[in-house]
């Protein structure tokens, strides 16, 4: 017998008696969950300060404010995204009722990583509520003081017989999925959401797959460098680098290279100080695993800024790499830590071409005074997402979607978006009964008379 089979009949029982299809029940739901966010603030800080020595500024915008913002929201929209939406007829469906029910799928499992690990779970936690689903959470087990407080707290706010919250590795999360899910929200790495895809396969559930990649950032020679330094070391060393849609590398010209190098060294310094480690503002790498992969990492090319690395503390300092082989580790993998290479083109085709040579990733940054060469890039590149002239921003914004392409994921969610991944778009057609003589005209046998003749 399957540990979790129980959990998912429980669920499904409540599912199948309606219980999560009011519209006040979703609202009491995500009202619950906005408490949780309200009166645990204290612990959700004290437990990313734990896993990853999260500054509380980014536990405040990059965790808190950002689940408050889609909770308030689905909250104010709730009504509105719940309507059917009605379409035109056609001539033969003119005196007939024709729309769109967005439908709860039914029992769903949002499984989350521990870069952020209480946004990635309550963001799409907020969807499936909204979109009235019953849910089971997974939280990541690496980082573990968050996953402790949310199977210790979260259930109290919520109701039990409709969500859920299940601990554990790779052992458990093999056996929850063995189970019949009616949709399953991944976010983590490409490798694990192919073995999520291929156990949701078996059931023919519906996914999403919010996935990583190697996210390049185009500086072209027109641009304010300082700004430029200002927003790509903001974006690659927020959370120590450990952000999905961090600029991964950058590529510029050689004569690009050595003005942003000093540009870069001051931003570092007037964000973390001299000495970044002092620094109360920059994080930690999550796991001795995670640390000492990238510090294996590094050895891909020479150390321009930054380099340093303390085990104990799980350090590394914002780190920027020149001269990478572009057959080293480096450069094949996601970095997803405090290390931003660059890597030099002749220009703004050669950087093109260097994307798109690789597989698409989850964000293309691109930073020019020029509108023709953000356009340029915008428009012969593919990924999930397009920052122009910052990075990160884009994910920002609620009426955005959100989400990957090819290698870097399936599906979007944040906003309107959310309830729309979570919600069944049926087909629905409530036909006029009278007229019948019109409708022969398509019944058997067919003759003449049915082509309208
Ligand atoms: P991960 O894929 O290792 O783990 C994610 C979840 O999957 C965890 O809950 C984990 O317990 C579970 N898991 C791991 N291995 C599994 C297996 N073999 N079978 C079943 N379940 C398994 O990812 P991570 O290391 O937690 O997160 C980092 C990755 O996530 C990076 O690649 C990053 O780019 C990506 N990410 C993507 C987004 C996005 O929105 N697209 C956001 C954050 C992180």
């Amino acid at each position: 017998m399957n540990p979790y089979a129980g959990l998912v009949s429980r669920l499904r029982a409540a599912w199948l008696a309606g219980r999560t299809r009011p519209m006040e029940y979703r609202a009491s739901q995500l009202e619950a969950l906005g408490r949780f966010l309200d009166e645990k603030k204290k612990s959700i800080m004290d437990a990313l300060a734990a896993d990853l020595h999260k500054p509380c500024f980014e536990v405040e915008v990059s965790e808190v404010i950002l689940c408050k913002n889609e909770l308030n929201h689905a909250l104010s929209n709730l009504s509105s995204w719940m309507k059917d939406e009605h379409v035109d007829r056609n001539l033969v469906t003119q005196l007939d009722t024709a729309f769109i029910r967005k439908d709860p799928y039914g029992v769903v499992l949002i499984i989350g990583p521990w870069n952020y690990p209480v946004q990635l779970i309550l963001v799409p936690l907020i969807g499936a509520i909204a979109a009235g689903n019953c849910v089971i959470i997974k939280p990541s087990e690496v980082s573990s003081c968050v996953e402790k407080l949310i199977a210790e707290i979260l259930p109290s706010y919520l109701d039990k017989d409709c969500f859920a919250v299940v601990t554990g590795g790779v052992k458990e999360t093999t056996e929850l999925l063995e189970n019949r899910f009616d949709y399953i929200f991944f976010t983590g790495n490409s490798s694990v959401g192919r073995i999520i895809m291929a156990a949701a396969a078996k059931h023919l559930t519906p996914v999403t797959l919010e996935l990583g990649g190697k996210n390049p950032c185009y500086v072209a020679e027109d641009c304010d460098l300082q700004n430029v330094a200002n927003r790509v070391a903001w974006g690659r060393f927020f959370n120590a680098g450990q952000t999905c849609i961090a600029p991964d590398y950058v590529l510029c010209s050689q004569e690009t290279r050595e003005k942003l190098l000093p540009a870069l060294h001051h931003a570092i310094t007037e964000f973390y100080g001299a000495n970044p480690q002092e620094s109360p503002d920059f994080a930690r790498i999550v796991s001795d695993k995670q640390f000492q992969r990238l510090q294996a990492l590094m050895d891909g090319g020479r150390v321009a800024i930054g380099g340093q690395t303390d085990e104990k503390e799980r350090y590394i300092a914002p780190t920027v790499l020149v001269d990478v082989s572009l057959s080293a580790p480096i450069m094949q993998e996601e970095i997803f830590g405090p290390i931003l290479p660059i890597v030099t083109v002749a220009n703004v085709e050669e950087a093109i071409d260097f994307i798109n040579a690789r597989e698409r990733p989850l964000a293309v940054y691109a930073f020019s005074s020029n509108k023709k060469v953000l356009n340029q890039v915008l428009k012969q590149t593919s990924s999930g997402g397009f920052g122009g002239n910052d990075t990160i921003m884009h994910m920002t914004l609620i009426t955005l979607p959100f989400g990957g392409i090819g290698e870097s994921g399936l599906g979007m969610y944040h906003g309107k978006f959310s309830f729309d991944t979570f919600s069944h778009h049926r087909t629905c057609l409530l036909r006029y009964t009278g007229l019948e003589k019109l409708n022969e005209l398509r019944y058997p046998p067919y003759t003449q008379r049915n082509l309208g003749l």
